[in-house]
């Protein structure tokens, strides 16, 4: 049993408009309300006056009740699915509980920070609902809400549904610049292969210039449709920033902005899912670098094309898609070096800069485009051999499980008899030596 998400745009009438908005204001009401008590539990609780542990969801819930109905000020409270505040109030849970897990050092990952007050127009407009969901040709049936018309006919998911191999759990709704979409969480009953029937390794470097640069050869560019957003969006927000602060003009202007943001996002995820399918897809075994995505962000230069790429979006992507298809992802350790290392002869430079386009090996007299020798390298990185003698420096769990769970980790590898057997890295390599071989034409089965 697998989670899977289906996400969906809405197309809702003005009366459906209110009350989405109505349901993502219950939701932020009483997220801020049950934060409120934990705040003031926890005041109280250093001055001495109280004993209690932390309010849990539940009892929030339960409070909420009682306290909801001596309220006359809240009367849209009847209005809106029960659920939405009782969501909020899980949510908060789960994220007081990552606030002091990251806090006790039981936290991989960056540090969390302490739940904030939602500020009506500052947070983004979102509610869950649990409960009866239903499903119909272009249509999505939820609690207190009804019928609402699907921007398409999500027929991959009545499919499931109706064959009884998923089973919706919660729905998100949430809100993009103008538009409503909801998120359709479907346990599905999927049949992992073991493995998707290819034994090639191909080794991914995520770039710059170009999005992906394969060990096949093969060159993944970064959407044009993105970059052309991205201008735009630059010109958009100058005209924001020069139009005078509540004029009529500023308000639309801000519309257009937050509807164009949105249009960028959806084409950068819509290149990422082809391109991380077509990987998981095609090829029995995929390494890439871990990149210290947030390390890189730091460098304001790079910073821009990298998280235009979306690299830590496509890693999370990566990571499903090869359980789903029965490919392994491998990481390698981020102090393997990819791009410095010759993928000919293994010698190291140490002095190539950013800029250098072309790997130039003073060992062998290698030349080969910078991203295809450090792809080459990576495809090299997770040969059993290779990745046993590099062991000791695997990064196969740096933060307490920060490695995507598909990874294989050196002892996998070392079971595994048809790669045992095949030939080493150093003959891959010398097969890519200064030719760039066509797209595609890798991706047969290595004997
Ligand atoms: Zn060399």
């Amino acid at each position: 049993m697998t989670h899977q998400a289906f996400r969906y745009a809405l197309d809702v009438n003005d009366r459906q408009r209110g009350l989405l908005a109505s349901h993502a204001g219950a939701a932020r009401y009483a997220w801020n309300w049950g934060l409120r008590r934990i705040v003031d539990t926890m005041a109280a609780h250093r001055a001495g006056e109280a004993t209690t542990c932390l309010p849990s969801a539940m009892s929030l819930h339960r409070d909420w009740n009682s306290w909801k109905k001596s309220e006359a000020g809240i009367a849209w409270w009847t209005e809106v699915s029960k659920c939405a505040p009782q969501e909020a109030f899980r949510d908060l849970e789960a994220a007081m509980r990552a606030f002091w897990d990251s806090r006790g050092g039981r936290r991989a990952g960056p540090r969390v920070h302490f739940p904030r007050f939602k500020k009506k127009g500052r947070t983004r407009d979102r509610f869950r609902l649990t409960g009866a969901i239903h499903v119909e040709t272009g249509h999505v049936r939820l609690p207190r809400l009804g019928r609402l018309r699907l921007h398409e006919a999500a027929k991959p998911l009545l499919d499931r549904l109706q064959g009884g191999s998923g089973h919706i759990t919660a729905a998100t709704v949430s809100r993009e610049a103008d538009r409503w979409y909801v998120s359709l969480a479907v346990e599905v009953d999927r049949t992992v292969p073991v493995s998707n029937g290819y034994r090639d390794t191909v080794g991914v470097d995520l770039g710059v210039l170009a999005l992906a640069t394969l060990s096949t050869g093969e060159v993944v560019a970064g959407p044009r449709a993105l970059r052309a957003g991205l201008r735009r969006l630059r010109r958009l927000s100058r005209r924001h920033s020069r139009c005078q602060k509540g004029s009529a003009n500023r308000r639309r202007v801000t519309r257009r902005l937050a509807r164009h943001h949105a249009r960028v996002a959806a084409v950068r995820r819509d290149h990422l899912h082809k391109l991380t399918t077509m990987l998981a897809k095609s090829h029995g075994r995929i390494v890439v670098e871990d990149l210290n995505v947030r390390g890189m962000l730091g460098n304001r230069q790079l910073a821009r094309s990298l998280s235009d790429a979306g690299f830590g979006e496509l890693r999370r992507m990566l990571d499903y898609k090869c359980r789903w298809y029965g490919a392994q992802l491998v990481v390698a350790s981020r102090w393997f070096p990819s791009s410095k290392a010759c993928s000919a002869c293994g010698a190291i430079r140490t002095d190539l800069s950013l800029g250098e386009r072309s790997f130039r090996c003073p060992g062998c007299g290698l030349v080969l485009d910078r991203d295809l020798n450090a792809a080459i390298n990576l495809a090299g990185w997770a040969h059993p051999a290779v990745a046993a003698s590099a062991s000791e420096t695997e990064n196969a769990c740096p933060r307490g499980g920060q490695t995507a769970p598909g990874a294989a980790r050196p002892d996998d590898a070392g079971t595994e008899p048809q790669r045992a057997s095949s030939p080493g890295p150093r003959k891959t390599w010398t097969l890519h030596k200064g030719v760039m071989p066509k797209g595609g034409e890798v991706h047969g089965k290595e004997t």
